[in-house]
């Protein structure tokens, strides 16, 4: 197994590299080794925007060995909710640390002046950034580096825009144009460490230990994956699919989630998109799936009759709730104007649409005024968002600085905690599904929707107690752990079932039983829950944000003292398990 440690410090400028098959023999990679590496290198009491603070990437023992093990995990304090960060991001970012020789990378310290950073196998450049800092538009950033850099095809390249610089506590880090490090704000890691790029590339090579048997293993990950149900689903529509049967569970949430119906919600639906904006379908290297869809969005030049230039924009589901019905934008060049404006300054698209949505209703309230958005904010109203996005980035007064600190944080200046939707610091995703969604949000290890997936507990199950509901879902986030360790797609769950994976490290020369497996899985979550917990994290304090029971959903209306259950046992089972 790849169990090389590249340690960069950013305080003085030196690099080291470490072997260390004891972290990976145990944690498989990923989630798990980085769960380590950070514990290892960080105080977890580190001001997240500190130069303490550090930032783990790691790939996982089937990269770039096996398809669809396409994805790279970040590891951090996150400055949004300030305790564990994880983010995970496709792209070509995992098979250019593995073809560079690494199974992790650590970065520490902060640098005295902007640069990027250049790995080049056992070499670390520290390039001067200054030029770069201060452009705004991570798109530009890309293509500036691009032309002075070499490893076209083979490079990644990790790159901030204007919001990580500004420290917006959810900007992003956008690799290869269209996939992001999105949640919980690396990209304000990136910008206190005042790191604005970071490119990887490498010419190793992968050679498994046992060709034949490789060959085997790999064709029939292969042809599962070709005839998987995410296949035919993703690679058609997207995860723009999800749209319209979600609206039409009831499940879709609209303007600030007042409903969770969105009247528009045909007009800006996977099927539309395709029809009428689809340019191009790219894919995560390595993955036969090819699930990324990009619009191409036609934007007149000032002043010039008919002429135009065409931009290539990313969408999926997330995005579409977040900057769609969640504004109530139901046009599809408005909502891929929103989309491509905060893919520039490189915001988390979930938290920008939330923190604007709770915004518009405060204004609509009395609880905020003009004074406070200068703009005006009604849903619906693109032009409006626009500007909004761009007083994200600018900070042009307190109210900005404080919306750009997460809707958390602005409705405990403000008020309006009850419509507020984030769970744990991290805006909701988008999904009103029911009782296990919410709980989901609230209990996964990184309030995300990907941690164990209420959404599809809440459509396949209806029947559930409360405890029920959290054992189901803890259970989930810990099989999960081993998936984000390998570090595989989780659109790929279908194809990677445990038996097919303890086959397939075979090859690599590797000896792993489905109960190590699943045991692995179970210590990597208490792992992270223990330094989640060491971060400051504090179950007993999770607020629910008292919408979510006003509206209808597709189990109904939710009851709050379900939820208030589940989360008292969930304390306890937290206490028992640790
Ligand atoms: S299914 Fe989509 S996100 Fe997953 S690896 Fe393939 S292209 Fe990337």
């Amino acid at each position: 197994m790849r169990d090389s440690v590249l340690i960069i410090d950013l305080n003085d400028y030196t690099y080291e590299i470490q072997s260390r098959p004891d972290l990976f023999e145990k944690w498989i990679g990923g989630t798990g080794v980085a769960v380590q590496l950070l514990r290892e290198h960080m105080d977890p009491k580190a001001d997240p925007l500190g130069e303490e603070n550090v930032i783990v990437f790691a790939t996982g023992p089937f990269t770039p060995a096996y398809p669809l093990a396409s994805k790279t995990v970040a590891m951090f304090k996150s400055p949004l909710t300030g305790n564990l960060g994880e983010s995970h991001a496709g792209g070509r970012t995992a098979t250019s640390i593995a073809n560079a020789g690494y199974g992790a990378i650590v970065i520490k310290g902060a640098s005295e002046k902007p640069v990027y950073l250049v790995i080049e196998n056992e070499k670390v450049h520290f390039r001067d950034g200054r030029v770069l800092w201060g452009i705004e538009d991570s798109l530009i950033v890309g293509r500036i580096i691009a032309e002075n850099e070499s490893g076209r095809g083979i490079r990644t390249m990790m790159r901030i825009g204007g919001a990580g610089e500004k420290l917006v506590r959810y900007a992003c880090v956008t690799t290869e144009t269209y996939r992001h490090f999105g949640r919980l704000g690396l990209g304000a890691v990136f910008g206190s460490k005042r790191i604005k790029a970071l490119i990887v590339r490498g010419r190793g090579k992968f050679l498994p230990s046992d060709p034949k048997r490789f060959r085997e293993i790999y064709d029939e990950i292969y042809r599962t994956a070709i005839a998987s149900d995410a296949m035919k689903k993703y690679h058609l529509l997207g995860t723009a699919e999800n749209v319209i049967p979600l609206n039409e569970l009831n499940s879709l949430p609209t303007r600030n989630l007042t409903s969770a119906k969105f009247e528009k919600a045909e007009e800006i639906s996977g099927e539309a998109l395709a029809e009428h904006n689809l340019g191009r379908r790219i894919a995560c290297s390595h993955c036969p799936i090819a699930c990324i869809h990009l619009a191409a969005l036609r934007i007149p030049y000032e002043n010039e009759p008919y002429f135009y230039k065409t931009i290539m924009v990313s969408y999926d589901y997330e995005l579409i709730y977040a900057l769609g019905s969640m504004l109530g934008v139901g046009s599809r060049e408005g909502l891929l104007r929103l989309i491509h404006r905060v893919e520039c300054y490189g915001l988390d698209a979930m938290s920008t649409g939330v923190c604007l949505a709770w915004a518009t209703e405060a204004l609509k309230r009395g609880i905020l005024t003009r004074d406070h958005t200068i703009v005006e904010l009604s849903f619906g109203d693109v032009d409006g968002y626009l500007k909004a996005i761009d007083y994200i980035y600018e900070q042009p007064n307190e109210f900005y600085r404080n919306l750009a600190m997460g809707v958390d944080h602005a409705s405990d200046v403000y008020g309006g905690k009850d419509f507020a939707l984030s769970f744990g610091g991290n805006e909701m995703p988008g999904y009103h599904t029911g009782h296990a969604a919410h709980i989901g949000f609230a209990t996964g290890l990184r309030h995300s929707h990907l941690d164990s997936a209420g959404y599809s507990l809440d459509q396949k199950v209806t029947e559930l107690t409360p405890q029920e509901a959290v054992d189901r879902l803890v259970a989930e986030e810990c099989w999960r752990q081993v998936l984000s360790s390998l570090v595989v797609c989780f659109f790929a769950r279908g194809v990677y079932k445990v038996d097919l994976i303890s086959r397939a490290f075979e090859p690599l020369g590797v000896e792993v039983t489905e109960d190590d497996l699943v045991r692995t899985g179970e210590e990597i979550y208490r792992e992270k829950l223990k330094l989640k917990l060491e971060m400051g994290f504090k179950p007993e304090d999770m607020r629910i944000p008292g919408r979510i029971f006003e509206i209808q959903s597709l189990r109904g209306k939710l009851d709050e003292d379900f939820i208030r259950e589940a989360m008292n046992y969930y304390v306890r089972k937290v206490r028992e398990m640790i």
